[in-house]
Parts: structure tokens; C-alpha cells; sequence
């Protein structure tokens, strides 16, 4: 049929619906013609014209509405019906036959690529970047982990939104500390979203989005370390010895975290056991000296001196969840128990992410409360925060972070680079 012919199927298609919207039953023996079957309707916006008067029709006329075809076995009628709809309203045929990235199992992929006791849905090890963004909308076994990541970061984003249109975050100062809290735990679920979806374009660039996955959770660790020393502190450490190098602390923190995490990296595929144990530790350091102040809060409250208790409760729910966090990394369960049947949904970096998105929102959830309840007393009693100690540490501890991960990317940028070079020298030769 031409362009001019669907055209005008489409235009009887629509007449038809003015005057006939709605068809009526009529009795069975719809196909004798004799006082049965649907009133004319939807039987009559379903029958294709032929292309030419005399030609018979290439699709028999539809006698029955769609859900009847599809129980008489037209389902090939239907789907003939379906393409020549899509000839009338000329979608663009790249866009139609877009073909999803093919998926391997294990033995099929590098060793650098494989998960412990995920057996398939692995994307090619050379992927394009465009195979990347599409196989974040195709089930493989990284799709949960990237959008259990890419959806939170508009959830936070959100939330920080909804903060801004309340809070003063411009000429406040003493709301900076939030501000840059807010910042990173936006930041962090994002750039893990990104490395999962493009860690599968060559080995080199998955240690490469990985490198930025870490920094982006330890400058995490700097935001709540920031957060923690200005509004979750207990009251008798204010201005104490630890409460003046917190941040300072947490910012060598960072840089330890980044550095351990990224060199574990290094190490998976001879020593898998010590590399583990050393990311690990990357990451439960800094977590454990933040929220030093958090557990004597909590020490305080139990012994039955509570002040200001609101945000406790979410700190607790969010220190259960990092505790949760902190096992599923470590355990590998439950596809440990069952390899390959978690391969898609279930596995527990998924669940790593979950819990640890859901640890974030009760620790937003307790840094506000204690920010909006202890106002009063800590202004009292601890110098506003400046912008050097809040905007300033989080670019610095940005660009140090990057320098870090710079240093451990330049070797894998620079191998390729040689090994390319080499093979154009040999060519030559
Ligand atoms: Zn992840």
C-alpha cells in the first residue's frame, strides 16, 4: 500500500469511528451475514483496503474484534496488520529494528568481567558505548544494578530540591555542611549507575568507572563526616581535640579509601581473597571513624542521658542498614547458595544497593532532624561553618580524589596506547 493509500485507510478508519464507535453483539453466525456477529465497527476500522479497485485485499477482512483474532489463531493476521499500520504512520524503520545487545555466560567473557556465582547474562566484553545505554533497557545481569542506582539519584535529587526551596543554603552558613552532604549523596548513586552501565566497553574501562565508583563513595564518607562533626556531635565533644581535626581526619580518610580501593582492583585476579578484604577495609575505615560520634550519642542515650534524640531513630535504622550493606558486599549471598539463579534479579550487589540506598535515606533523614533540632544549641557554642570548611574541603578532597584516581588510570590508558602503537610499528615494519 503507498503512502497515499494508508493515508486514506487511516481517514476511512476515522469516518467509520464517528458514526460507529461502539459495535454491538449481535448473536453468533457473525460470519453468515444473517442478523449475527458484531454490528459494524470495530470489524470495519480493522479491514484494509486493497491497493488498487479489482486487487484482492493482501489481509482477509477482520469479522471479529482484535481479542477474538487473537483467540481463532490470527495472531500472524495481526501482526501482518500491525506492520502495514506502521507503514501508515512511516515510524522510522532504524528506530523499529533496534537489536538488543547479545548476552554471554561466564565461560564466554574475560576473567576480569566475571562475578562470583554469576553464570549468565553478561553483556559483550567490548561493548560500544551506545550497546551500554542499551543494555541498561535490556535484562542482563547488571540492569538492576544500574537503575537500583539511577533511580535513587532523582529521589535525592528531589529531596535536596524540596531542602532548597526551605532552607537558605546561599547566605546560611550554618546549613553548608547539609549542602554538601546533599551534594554527595546525589553524586555517589550516580556515578555507580554509570560505572555499571559502562564497565563493559573493554578491562581498562571497567577499572576505570570502578576507580570513580569508589571516590565517589569515599568523598560520600567526606559529606557525612562533614555533616556529622557539625550537627550530629555530641554536645560534651563539642570544640574537643577530635571535633577540630574531624574534618581534616576524614579528608586523609578519603584519600586512603580511594587509594586501597582502587589498588584492590589490582590485585582480584591472583589474590581475589586479599583483594576483597582490602576494599573492605577501604571502606569500613572511614565509615567506622564518622560515626564514631554517633555510636557515643547512642552509648549516651542508652545510659539515659538523651539530648535532642529526633534524628536518633533514623541514625539507628541507618546504621542497621549499613550494617546489612556492609554483609551483603561480603557475603556474596544468596547466589552463593544457588549459583546462577540469582544471575538477574535477586543477586546481592543489587541488594548492596538497596540497602545501602535505603541506610542513605534514614541518614538524611537523622542529619536533618539533628540539624533543624540542635540549632540553637550548637550556634551557641561552635563557630558557624565556613566556606573554606565545607565548600572548600569538598573541592579539594574532589581534586585530590581525582589526582588519586588519575594516578591509577594512567597506567591502563597508557597500555593501550603502547600496544596500539606497537601493532601500527610492526604493520610498518
Ligand atoms: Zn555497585
Amino acid at each position: 500500500m503507498s503512502m497515499q493509500g494508508s493515508v486514506l485507510a487511516v481517514g476511512k478508519c476515522l469516518a467509520c469511528l464517528e458514526f460507529m464507535l461502539f459495535p454491538v453483539w449481535r448473536g453468533i453466525r457473525a460470519s453468515s451475514g444473517v442478523g449475527g456477529g458484531w454490528s459494524q465497527g470495530w470489524a470495519r476500522c480493522l479491514r484494509w483496503e486493497p491497493d488498487s479497485p479489482g486487487q484482492r485485499p493482501r489481509i482477509p477482512v477482520f469479522d471479529y474484534p482484535v481479542w477474538l483474532v487473537l483467540c481463532r489463531g490470527g495472531r500472524a493476521r495481526l501482526i501482518e496488520v500491525c506492520q502495514r499500520g506502521r507503514g501508515a504512520i512511516r515510524l522510522p524503520a532504524d528506530m523499529l529494528s533496534i537489536k538488543l545487545p547479545e548476552l554471554f555466560d561466564i565461560h564466554q567473557v574475560p576473567k576480569v568481567f566475571r562475578e562470583d556465582s554469576i553464570i549468565s547474562g553478561y553483556r559483550h566484553p567490548r561493548s560500544s558505548a551506545l550497546d551500554c545505554v542499551l543494555s541498561s533497557f535490556q535484562m542482563n545481569n547488571e540492569t538492576i544494578n544500574i537503575w537500583t542506582h539511577f533511580l535513587p539519584t532523582w529521589y535525592f535529587l528531589w529531596r535536596f530540591c524540596l531542602l532548597c526551596s526551605t532552607l537558605n543554603f546561599l547566605t546560611d552558613s550554618y546549613t553548608w555542611p547539609l549542602l554538601v552532604y546533599m551534594l554527595l549523596i546525589c553524586i555517589y548513586p550516580f556515578t555507580s549507575s554509570c560505572a555499571h552501565t559502562f564497565s563493559t566497553m573493554s578491562p581498562e574501562s571497567r577499572h576505570i568507572c570502578y576507580f570513580f565508583d569508589y571516590g565517589a563513595l569515599s568523598l560520600y564518607s567526606l559529606g557525612c563526616a562533614i555533616s556529622y562533626g557539625y550537627y550530629v556531635i555530641p554536645d560534651s565533644w563539642v570544640n574537643s581535640w577530635l571535633h577540630q581535626h574531624f574534618v581534616p581526619i576524614a579528608i586523609g580518610n578519603t584519600l586512603l579509601c580511594t587509594s586501597l580501593s582502587c589498588y584492590s582492583r589490582f590485585l582480584e585476579l591472583q589474590f581475589p581473597q586479599r583483594s576483597k578484604v582490602l576494599r573492605t577495609g577501604a571502606f569500613v575505615l572511614p565509615f567506622i571513624f564518622d560515626t564514631v560520634p554517633l555510636f557515643y550519642r547512642i552509648l549516651l542515650c542508652c545510659g539515659g542521658s538523651c539530648n535532642s534524640s529526633d534524628g536518633l531513630s533514623s541514625h539507628c535504622y541507618h546504621l542497621l542498614f549499613a550494617f546489612l550493606t556492609c554483609f551483603l558486599f561480603t557475603a556474596h549471598l544468596p547466589e552463593r547458595l544457588a549459583p546462577g539463579r540469582f544471575d538477574y534479579f535477586g543477586h546481592s550487589h543489587q541488594l548492596f544497593h538497596v540497602s545501602a540506598v535505603v541506610g542513605t535515606h534514614f541518614q538524611m533523614e537523622g542529619v536533618i532532624a539533628d540539624m533543624i533540632s540542635r540549632r540553637a544549641t550548637l550556634l551557641t557554642h561552635v563557630a558557624l561553618p565556613s566556606l573554606l570548611g565545607t565548600i572548600g574541603v569538598l573541592v579539594l578532597s574532589l581534586v585530590l580524589n581525582l589526582g588519586v584516581i588519575g594516578i591509577f588510570s594512567a597506567p591502563l590508558l597508557w597500555k593501550p596506547c603502547r600496544s596500539s602503537n606497537q601493532a601500527s610499528e610492526r604493520k610498518e615494519q
